[in-house]
């Protein structure tokens, strides 16, 4: 007998915005291809687990056939394009910021045609079939040329107040500079990335760097650029070193800035735009900065008389399971009731163009499901999540969204104990030292690092002193911690925090200010 080999499909979902069809087609291929769930990822898409070799062709078929593509989900090239997905329509920015989304993304689509081939075309008769949405192709390819990027390549655009998308953790984060309703520009941010490989001293995670500022009219050859240099001196012999950040660190910021500056010349031409349209040099980045996060999570009005409900899905798995039935109320709610559904890089849900007098029934149909809404949880599993690890990420070391319900229902018991239950703090798990639920920016992040030979439970790495606003790098704290012994790990840490903490300090705003060697002397020494 053959392997039996299982794949994982991710869509490419620009901003998360889907129409309800769209969302309950995926359930309907999960069902029917895969292993009957779908998860919401971090980065505002959805992926499909358990699909075996003989249904790929299928279920990627079908996901073109309701126009949204698994191109440049996977791969090195720009992957996809995250904003935020909230349709606030009380002022223009992030309707604008949407749209900006959807052009980048088509920008840095790959346009030749091998997805198509492969993937469209009917392997029977060899002939092109026709689907909706189906982008043109071309042999020309303009932004990647022949050997596409070195390695995977992410884009974001953000917000000052509201920095859901985590604008820092991206190669090339775009944090919208505002005043009033209109954008002037974007600060520049090069060079974030989450990944690491622990073993090698030459790798680790990094948030971006502040590079410089563009208008609006600047972008699309500013993007260009930065993509051209890294495709063009991104390390190509060692994968572990090719992600951008590594290029950023080896040159320096302003060799890197001076290099994009020389390539906007060939990236105007690429756009179509004027040479000289980008200012050279580029402009030093505006002092706008981020100040807060958002989740969109609970009922909030539109701004055009309707309302999107924004709904905590643990670890982004859309699944039924036992009394919680989350896709049988999904089935119920689309598109009857809600038309349209946007993903957050939380991964969770925003159920959106709702009319008002819906609410009370779309409420009834969650609850008779066993779903729950933000306030039946707690704040700690708020702002906490995992990525998938074992059983279906085949680098996943540890368990992660498996045992990250556990995880948070031990630590909810300390944090009442301790009378710390409303403090919001973001908790982020993964399996590996991957980051793919970026653990590494915030307050606290735990990473799975080996098994315990005994008792088989996962023994992780504490990392703490990022923040919930993502703006800056946390450290390790204590390392190979057996997953039952996190709550005691952090509770010498949690009451030095309740003790010492200033007015409105922020947990990892706390950790940074008191200092690891402090913290570390803490350890097993502290007393209720
Ligand atoms: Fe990503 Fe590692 Fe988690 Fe797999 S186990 S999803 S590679 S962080």
């Amino acid at each position: 007998l053959g392997k039996a080999f299982s794949f994982m499909v991710r869509n490419r979902i620009p901003g998360g915005k889907m129409t309800a069809a769209q969302f309950l087609a995926e359930l309907d291929i999960a069902d029917e291809l895969g292993n009957g769930t779908i998860r919401i990822t971090t980065r505002q898409s959805i992926q499909l687990h358990g699909v075996v070799k003989d249904n790929l062709w299928g279920v990627i078929h079908r996901i073109n056939e309701i126009d949204l593509s698994t191109q440049s989900a996977c791969g090195d090239v720009t992957r996809n394009v995250c904003c935020c997905p909230a349709p606030l329509h009380q002022d223009s920015l992030r309707t604008e910021l949407q749209k900006l989304t959807d052009e980048i993304a088509e920008f840095v689509r790959p346009k030749t045609g091998a997805y198509h081939e492969i993937w469209i075309k009917d392997p029977d008769t060899g002939e092109r079939e026709q689907v909706a949405g189906q982008p043109a192709v071309s042999e020309f390819e303009p932004l990647y040329g022949e050997a596409y990027m070195p390695r995977k390549f992410k884009i974001g655009l953000g917000m000052c107040h509201d920095n859901c998308i985590d604008v820092y953790a991206h190669d090339l984060g775009l944090l919208a500079v505002t005043e009033g309703d209109t954008i002037l520009g974007f600060n520049v941010l090069v060079g974030g990335s989450m990944g690491t490989t622990p073993s090698k001293k030459n790798c680790f995670p990094a948030i971006g760097k502040r590079m410089a500022f563009v208008t609006r009219e600047e972008l699309f050859p500013l993007i260009t650029a930065v993509m051209l240099v890294q495709r063009d001196f991104g390390d190509r012999s060692d994968r572990s070193q090719a992600r951008m950040k590594y290029l950023i660190h080896n040159w320096g910021l302003p060799k890197f800035k001076a290099k994009v500056e020389e390539y906007l010349t060939q990236a105007e031409s690429i756009c179509s735009v004027a040479e000289g349209t980008v200012r050279r040099p580029l402009l030093d980045p505006h002092p706008a900065e981020v100040t807060t996060h958002q989740d969109h999570l609970g009922w909030h009005e539109q701004g055009d008389g309707k309302w999107f409900l924004g709904l905590p899905i643990e670890n982004g798995r859309v699944k039924d399971d036992g009394s919680l039935q989350l896709k049988a109320a999904l089935r119920k709610l689309l598109p009857e009731h809600v038309p349209t559904v946007r993903l957050t890089l939380h991964q969770n849900i925003l159920l959106c163009d709702v009319e008002a007098s819906r609410r009370a029934d779309i409420e009834k149909i969650l609850s008779d499901h066993g779903v729950v809404t933000v306030e039946q949880i707690s704040t700690l599993r708020r702002h906490a999540f995992a990525c998938p690890a074992l059983p279906t990420c085949g680098l996943a070391v540890t368990e992660s969204e498996r045992v990250m319900p556990l995880v948070i229902s031990d630590l909810e018991v300390l944090l009442d104990e301790l009378g710390l239950a409303d403090e919001p703090f973001s908790l982020h798990m993964t399996g590996c030292p991957n980051g793919c639920a970026r653990p590494y920016n915030c307050d606290i992040g735990l990473v799975g690092k080996s098994i315990d030979g005994k008792s088989g439970e996962g023994k992780y790495t504490v990392f703490i002193g990022g923040n919930l606003i993502g703006t800056r790098m946390n450290a390790v704290y204590k390392d190979l911690v057996l997953r039952s012994d996190i709550p005691a790990t952090l509770r010498p840490l949690l009451i030095c925090f309740k003790e010492n903490r200033q007015a409105g300090e922020t947990l990892g705003d706390f950790f940074h200010r008191w200092g690891m060697d402090s913290l570390k002397e803490l350890d097993g020494t502290a007393e209720v």
